[in-house]
């Protein structure tokens, strides 16, 4: 994913999932840039597909 405030992209498991400490039930889901610390959304499993069917040439099966 890329960094909403910064542009720097890394993978979410590699972003600093710093709410885990968050009262908020078992935290919220941002996911913290490494770089910058801007807290990003998750993206939504819908574009995550998206992107995949780009990645194979957009002609899925
Ligand atoms: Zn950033």
């Amino acid at each position: 994913m890329r960094c909403g405030f910064c542009g720097y992209e890394f993978r979410e498991e590699e972003g600093n999932q710093g709410c885990s400490s968050c009262p908020m039930s078992s935290g919220c889901k941002m996911i913290k840039c490494p770089r910058c610390n801007y807290e990003n959304p998750p993206e939504p499993k819908m574009i995550k597909t998206v992107k995949k069917l780009f990645r194979r040439g957009g002609t899925p099966k």
